[in-house]
């Protein structure tokens, strides 16, 4: 459920009309719901309780520090996968006993960063990186909290570019060698072994990869105490899919997940950690454009909107399906035609949807793109020096512009000419 839907024939956010935000900030923009990004936060500390737990928001899916801020003053945790997304947690008030650092590449620097910034704790993915942790910590005079991110080898059964819980995928250390891994965190100096870490992948649909996964993290859990180690805390991960296509789908609801996570976890005695970001933020996002030609072709119709696919990469990146919608209502009784939705940029793969129907819609007028909260604006680029789309916040009956256009001339300004040319 979300908080984008028509009253008097308009797309509103909330209580405001798309129109009047087109009108002040121009197209396109992102808009996000404050009330949506509530109740979706809601929806999963209600699953977990009674469960001691903390929802971590992946930063990854949306990065707006004012989206952070209005979740962390909630009680989210945050789990970040880079230096920058760390920082961001902290711009948004969020403090560290509340940031879970993910990602297979931490970097020295970023470990520093954390540990002297305050850290819940590192999600280690491998043996080097537990090596470094462990340098860098002693080298601190730190000691660092560790899950270790295992790869629990199952299939997820989404797009390939978003499983990471397969032995083939570079994620984790494969279950089976846990104990060989958890046995040197426990020797090497630095470290302080607290749980056990699992993410098999994005945009699930179907619950039982997750269960799979869960009841291996259970047996391990159990294994490891058994080896001697104190295991308290469980990240379960994100993954939690959103359904894209209203009109055909409907996954797994937040309870369902909990319930699923009580059944397989919740009898071990753990914090639970989890770290979704789509659930949260996909839904409480739209992407607003204008048309600016409908063109008639051979054998088909395009609509060339203001927003393309640096904007939005999910459609040419992925194949995904995003539902466009008028701004405003057609009237009824108006027959839908198909259309080729396109962008500006000089690619064909700039392209949204694929005969797609749409009611009429001529030059100038607003169509939104829903579902595009999560891994929106954060993939955005300035290809073809399209700068980067405001993004706005909205509250009830107001909003604000939470990230602003920039000017060409910060953007060329940005570019250095050599003292030689
Ligand atoms: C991407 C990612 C998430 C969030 O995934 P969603 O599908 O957006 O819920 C959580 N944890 C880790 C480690 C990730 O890489």
């Amino acid at each position: 459920m979300d908080h984008f839907l028509y009253r008097d024939g308009i797309l509103h956010a909330e209580d405001v009309a798309i129109p009047d935000i087109a009108a002040t900030v121009g197209t396109p923009f992102y808009v996000y719901s404050t009330a949506t990004l509530t109740r979706h936060y809601r929806l999963f500390t209600e699953a977990l309780s009674p469960l001691p737990h903390l929802v971590c928001f992946a930063i990854k899916s949306l990065s707006n520090i004012a989206v952070l801020k209005t979740l962390g003053d909630l009680g989210a945790g945050m789990d970040v996968v880079s230096g920058g997304e760390y920082r961001r947690a902290l711009a948004a008030g969020v403090p560290g006993e509340r940031i879970v650092f993910s990602g297979v590449g931490k970097t020295r620097e970023e470990m520093r960063l954390a540990l002297t910034g305050g850290i819940r704790q590192f999600n280690v993915e491998s043996e080097p990186e537990l090596r470094a942790l462990s340098e860098v910590a002693s080298s601190l005079g730190a000691t660092a909290p560790i899950t270790i991110r295992v790869n629990p080898d199952v299939d997820a059964k989404t797009h390939e570019k978003i499983a990471t819980g397969k032995k083939e995928n570079k994620f984790g250390i494969p279950i089976a060698r846990a104990s060989a891994v958890y046995a040197e965190a426990a020797r090497l100096p630095g470290l302080k072994v607290i749980g056990i870490d699992v993410h098999i992948g994005s945009q699930l649909t179907d619950l039982a990869p997750f269960e799979q996964a869960y009841l291996k993290v259970a047996d391990l859990t159990r294994q490891l105490r058994a080896e001697g180690h104190s295991i308290t805390r469980l990240d379960l991960g994100g993954g939690l899919g959103i359904p894209y296509e209203r009109s055909n789908s409907a996954p797994p609801l937040p309870t369902d997940y909990g319930a699923l996570i009580k059944r397989t976890v919740g009898d071990l005695g753990c914090e639970i950690e989890i770290e979704p970001g789509r659930l949260i933020s996909g839904n409480a996002g739209i992407l607003v454009a204008s048309v600016i030609y409908v063109k008639n072709g051979e054998d088909r119709d395009f609509l060339i909107l203001d927003a393309a696919m640096n904007d939005l990469i999910r459609p040419s990146m992925y194949g995904a399906h995003h539902d466009i919608v008028p701004v405003r209502e057609a009237a009824p009784g108006l027959e839908a035609q198909e259309f080729d939705v396109v962008g500006p940029v000089c690619e064909t793969g700039d392209t949204f949807a694929k005969g797609r129907p749409l009611t009429p819609v001529a030059e100038g007028d607003l169509v939104a793109f829903r579902s595009a909260g999560a891994y929106g604006a954060v993939m955005a680029s300035e290809y073809n020096t399209r700068p980067l789309i405001p993004e706005v916040l909205v509250h009830g009956d107001h909003f604000a512009v939470i990230r602003t256009r920039p000017t060409f001339d910060e953007m060329l300004n940005r570019d250095t000419i050599p003292e030689w040319l």
